[in-house]
C-alpha cells in the first residue's frame, strides 16, 4: 500500500511518526566508528568523576580529551576544594554543616561583595539544590578514589563565593605525584601539606584508568549528534584526531565537561565586550584551553545558555590582576618551569611581584591609570562579613564600600574605539629589580615574544615596545612625563592622581624595563542550562535527552571552581548511567 505524504501529515500522531522517521534517517546518516554507552567530553574536574561513576555502574565509557594530557584546568589549580554540606572531613574537625545550609548560603540574595556585586543572587535554585544535596557524597567519592586532603580543619583559603556560614575549604595534597608545573614531585616536606590540583587530578586519572575508562587523548570533540538536527535524543559525537574524523555513538549519554569559554574571544565577549584578544594569558593555559566548544556544540543542537550575570558580575576571579609580570601567562598562583611538559609553550616563568610599590603600571600610551597597589574584585566567603545575617539587608550595611577598580581602569582602553584596554605594562628600574630580587633573563621573562623590554632610557624603552597587541606606538614623551610626575609624588609623599598610599620609590636608575602586566582571565561562571540531574535544557525549557553537562561549561551557578565541577560531574555521571541504552 502506498502512503500519501499529505494524508500522513494531516493526522497529528502520524506527523510525529514521520518526524521520528526523518530524525532516525538523519542519525543513521552518520557512519559510526565506535559504539559505547557513555561518551564524556573533557578529562577535567567534571569529566573524570562523571566517567568513573558511569563506569563503576557497569557502563562502557570513553573520555575524549582535546589535549595530549588529561587533567584540564583542574590539574593546574590550587586544589582548594570547597565541598561542604556535612562531609566526613567537616565532622572530623567539628564543623557543623548541612545540605540546607549550603543551599541557604548559595542562594542568599542579600550578600554582596564590597563593590556591590552579588555573589549568589542570580544562582539557579534547582542547580544549587542539586549541588547542596550531593556535596558531601562527592567528597566521600573523592576520598574513596584516592584524593588525600591536607589534614587540617576546613578553612577559607583559595575560595570565593562558597557561602558565608561555615568554613568548607579542603586542600588536595600532592603526595608523591609529579607536579605538572615542574615535572617533579613536590618537596618531601610539602607532599602532605601543600594544596594543588595535582593532588586531585592524578588520583582521579589513575582511578578512571583502573576502573576501565578509556581516555582518548588528543581527541577533540567537534560536534554532537541528535536523532534529528534539533530534535530527538543525543546519539553521539564527532571528534577529530590527528586530522581524522571519528564518530562515536553513545547508546546512553554524552556528558560535556569541556571547561567553559575563557579562551574563546568571541564567546567571552558575549558576557563582556571588553574581553578582546589582548587578554591572552588565561589562567590554566597553555596546559588546556576553555574554547567554548561544549557550549557551541550544545547550542548548535538547541541548548540554552543560563545565568549570564554570573559571568559578568564583578566578583571573584573571573578577571584577575596578574601576579607575575614579563611573560604571557601571569596568573598569580600558576607558574610553569623548565621541566614542565608545557614549558615550551609557556616560554617563561614570569617575575612574581612581591610589592606593587616597586612598579608603576601604564597603558598602551604610557599613561598611569590607577593606584598600582589596588586589588582585584573581592568576593564572599566565610568570615568576610563578620556580622553576617542570612538573607538580611544588613549584610550590605556591614561592608565598607571598596570598588577594587585596578581591573576596570586597566580595561578602560585608550579612547581609540577598541573595546579592550590593550596591553598594560609594568614599568620599573634596576633598583626595583634589586629590591624584588628579580633575575631579568630567560626563562624568567619572555623578551623574544614581546612580553618584556629593556632600554637605557625611558624614551628608548617606549620606542622599543612593539608586539602583537600593542596597536598604537607608545609615545616616548608620554612615558617620560608619566615617570617624572610619579617621581614628584615620591618627593611629595602623595599620589595626586590616583591616591597610591605614599609612593615609595622613584624610577630613575637605568636600565629601565617594561613587563607585560595585562589582566588575566580565569573563570567561566555561565554556560549551558542544566537541571537537577545535570541534563542539558533547550530554549523551550525541555530536556535534551541523552545530553548532560557540568562544571564551567554549565550555567546557573557562580561558585568558583572545583567543588561545582566535581559535584556536577558526579551528578551527571550518576544519572547518565541510569539511562536506558538506545538500540
Ligand atoms: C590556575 C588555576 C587555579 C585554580 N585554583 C582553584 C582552586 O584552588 N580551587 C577551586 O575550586 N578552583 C580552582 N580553579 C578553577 C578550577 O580548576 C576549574 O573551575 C575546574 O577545573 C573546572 O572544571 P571543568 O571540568 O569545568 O574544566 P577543566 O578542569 O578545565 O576540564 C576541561 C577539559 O576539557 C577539555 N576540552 C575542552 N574542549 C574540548 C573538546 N572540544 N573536546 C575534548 N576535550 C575538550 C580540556 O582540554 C580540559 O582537559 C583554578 C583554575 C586555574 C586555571
Amino acid at each position: 500500500m502506498t502512503i500519501n505524504r499529505r494524508k500522513l501529515l494531516a493526522g497529528g500522531g502520524v506527523a510525529a511518526t514521520l518526524a521520528a522517521t526523518e530524525q532516525a534517517r538523519a542519525a543513521n546518516a552518520v557512519k559510526w566508528n565506535r559504539v559505547v554507552d557513555v561518551v564524556v567530553v573533557g578529562a577535567g574536574a567534571t569529566g573524570l568523576p562523571a566517567a568513573i561513576v558511569a563506569r563503576e555502574a557497569g557502563n562502557s565509557v570513553v573520555i575524549v580529551e582535546a589535549e595530549p594530557h588529561a587533567g584540564g584546568h583542574a590539574i593546574c589549580s590550587g586544589g582548594n576544594m570547597p565541598l561542604g554540606g556535612g562531609t566526613s572531613f567537616q565532622k572530623k574537625w567539628g564543623v557543623k554543616d548541612s545540605p540546607d545550609l549550603v543551599f541557604q548560603d548559595l542562594t542568599d540574595w542579600s550578600v554582596t561583595s564590597a563593590n556591590g556585586s552579588a555573589d549568589y543572587r542570580y544562582n539557579d535554585r534547582e542547580v544549587i539544590r542539586a549541588f547542596a544535596d550531593n556535596c558531601a557524597a562527592t567528597c566521600e567519592f573523592l576520598i574513596a578514589h584516592g584524593v588525600v586532603f591536607v589534614d587540617k580543619a576546613p578553612d577559607t583559603q583559595g575560595g570565593n563565593s562558597v557561602g558565608a556560614s561555615v568554613p568548607r575549604e579542603m586542600h588536595c595534597a600532592p603526595v608523591d605525584w609529579p607536579l605538572i608545573q615542574t615535572g617533579k614531585p613536590a618537596d618531601p616536606d610539602k607532599r602532605l601539606t601543600m594544596s594543588t590540583g595535582n593532588g586531585l587530578m592524578h588520583p582521579l586519572i589513575a582511578s578512571a584508568r583502573k576502573a576501565g575508562v578509556e581516555i582518548l587523548l588528543s581527541h577533540r570533540m567537534k560536534s554532537i549528534h541528535r536523532q534529528g538536527p534539533q530534535s530527538g535524543p543525543v546519539v553521539g559525537v564527532t571528534v577529530e584526531h590527528e586530522g581524522k574524523t571519528i564518530n562515536i555513538r553513545a547508546r546512553k549519554a554524552v556528558i560535556l565537561g569541556t571547561g567553559g569559554s575563557t579562551s574563546n574571544v568571541n564567546f567571552r565577549r558575549m558576557f563582556d565586550p571588553r574581553l578582546t584578544e589582548e587578554y591572552c594569558g588565561v589562567a590554566g593555559t597553555p596546559w588546556s584551553y576553555q574554547d567554548a566548544s561544549g557550549e557551541i556544540a550544545g547550542m548548535a543542537i538547541g541548548a540554552s545558555l543560563w545565568g549570564l550575570y554570573n559571568n559578568t558580575g564583578e566578583f571573584g576571579s573571573g578577571v584577575t590582576k596578574p601576579g607575575t609580570i614579563g611573560g604571557q601567562f601571569g596568573y598569580v598562583n600558576l607558574r610553569f618551569f623548565p621541566g614542565s611538559e608545557v614549558f615550551p609553550k609557556a616560554r617563561s616563568t614570569g617575575l612574581p611581584v612581591k610589592d606593587w610599590q616597586d612598579v608603576i603600571t601604564v597603558n598602551m600610551l604610557g599613561k598611569r591609570f590607577y593606584d598600582e597597589t589596588g586589588r582585584q574584585f573581592s568576593s564572599d566567603n566565610y568570615g568576610v562579613n563578620k556580622d553576617y545575617v542570612p538573607n538580611s539587608y544588613l549584610n550590605a550595611k556591614n561592608l565598607k564600600w571598596n570598588p577594587n577598580n585596578w581591573l576596570n581602569a586597566a580595561m578602560a582602553g585608550v579612547g581609540d574605539g577598541h573595546n579592550g584596554g590593550g596591553p598594560i605594562w609594568a614599568i620599573f628600574d634596576s633598583a626595583a629589580a634589586e629590591r624584588e630580587k628579580w633575575d631579568l633573563k630567560a626563562p624568567n621573562v619572555d623578551a623574544d615574544n614581546g612580553f618584556f623590554f629593556s632600554a637605557d632610557s625611558l624614551g628608548e624603552l617606549a620606542r622599543k615596545i612593539r608586539m602583537k597587541y600593542q596597536r598604537l606606538p607608545m609615545p616616548p614623551e608620554n612615558l617620560e612625563a608619566t615617570v617624572a610626575r610619579y617621581n614628584s609624588f615620591v618627593d611629595s609623599g602623595k599620589d595626586d592622581d590616583f591616591g597610591k598610599p605614599k609612593p615609595l620609590h622613584k624610577i630613575e636608575k637605568g636600565p629601565f624595563y617594561a613587563a607585560w602586566a595585562t589582566p588575566v582571565l580565569h573563570d567561566t561562571r555561565a554556560g549551558l542550562r542544566i537541571n537537577a540531574k545535570g541534563q542539558v535544557v533547550d530554549m523551550n525549557g525541555d530536556v535534551i535527552p541523552g545530553l548532560y553537562c557540568g562544571g564551567e561549561t554549565a550555567g546557573g551557578f557562580s561558585l568558583h571552581g572545583l567543588a561545582r565541577a566535581t559535584c556536577q560531574g558526579f551528578v551527571a555521571g550518576t544519572n547518565a548511567a541510569k539511562e536506558t541504552a538506545r538500540a
